[in-house]
């Protein structure tokens, strides 16, 4: 393969736009308008390879790809039921979803206890396969490629085994989720394979500014001025900081200015108990950038 760093990425779903966001977030520029399969990173020696997900694993896995971004949930399917060289370097954060089992809300299956002996469809026969196992459930799979939640209303499964993220696809289907078998995120993996140096260096450098993008999502740099006297109790309540700023302000003796990166969500609550503790002229600031 070429010198330049490959990534595997989702063309058009559900992973898309957040991966390319995430990209872009580091410092890649590029365009990805139009229907080209092999998208050319303008400032750093990097390629894009816009795929279906199914494809990106394998991708990764058969040197297609160096790196990938892909749903966990693929990920661990595809390790299941595939001899798989891909292992994950990152969790990232977005695309939640979860594997979960589903039933019709008056069937005659109503929990995991009831499953013996029944069909479930799924697109996950590996993840489902594993999840009866280990419960020591003998039932049977019925492998659909999409429009799982139909199966029970044509008759196809008692119920079914599918991701759920805010779970209305299931509700407007009559279904009901009673069992979670896999949690899932959006993840970056690698193959097991040594890169050679400069790749390697490359995919350093990109790994850091991925960890710098997602922890400064959360994070907030928070301004405020307080009473001396409440610093102790002020720094307390700043979520996720160590030792913040703390300056003298102009003009008075009794006041100082405190300033804090927070590496967890500044909630409105924590607003609020800061003014009860004597807190004024409180900011929270959006960080764009972050390396420790
Ligand atoms: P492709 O055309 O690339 O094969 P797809 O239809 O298989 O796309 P999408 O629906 O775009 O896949 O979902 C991609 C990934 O997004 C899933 O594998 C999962 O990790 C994640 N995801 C998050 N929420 C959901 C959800 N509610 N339903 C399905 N996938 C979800
Ligand atoms: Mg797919």
């Amino acid at each position: 393969m070429s010198d330049r760093l490959r990534i595997a990425l989702q063309k058009k779903g559900r992973l898309a736009d957040d991966s390319f966001a995430l990209l872009k977030a580091c410092g890649l520029r590029f365009s990805v308008r139009g229907g080209s399969l092999l998208v050319r990173v303008k400032n750093m020696p990097i390629d894009l390879l816009l795929v279906r997900d199914d494809d990106i694993a394998s991708f990764v896995s058969n040197d297609a790809a160096d790196i990938g971004i892909v749903g966990e949930n693929v990920l661990v399917e595809e390790q299941l039921t595939s001899a798989l060289d891909a292992q994950i370097a990152m969790k990232l954060g977005f695309s939640r979803c979860r594997l979960c089992l589903a039933s019709p809300e008056r069937g005659s299956v109503q929990s995991a206890a009831d499953l013996s002996g029944t069909r479930i469809a799924t697109t996950y026969p590996g993840v489902t396969g594993r999840f009866l196992k280990e419960r020591g459930i003998s039932a049977k799979l019925v492998e659909m490629k999409g429009a799982v939640e139909l199966a029970p209303s044509i008759g196809v499964a008692e119920s079914i085994c599918d991701l759920v993220s805010t779970g209305a696809t299931l509700e407007a289907n009559g279904l009901m989720a009673f069992e979670t078998i896999l949690e899932s995120e959006a993840v970056l993996i690698r193959s097991a394979r040594d890169m050679s140096p400069e790749k390697a260096d490359l995919f350093d450098k990109l790994m850091r500014r991925v960890e710098g993008v997602i922890k400064s999502t959360d994070s907030k740099y928070i301004m405020l001025n307080a009473p001396k006297s409440q610093i102790v109790a002020i720094t307390a309540l700043l979520p996720g900081s160590d030792s913040p700023t703390v300056i003298p302000l102009a003009g008075t003796e009794d006041l100082v200015a405190i300033q804090a990166v927070c590496t967890e969500t500044v909630f409105w609550e924590t607003l609020e108990d800061l003014k009860a503790l004597g807190a004024r002229a409180i900011l929270v600031l959006p960080i764009e950038k972050m390396m420790s």
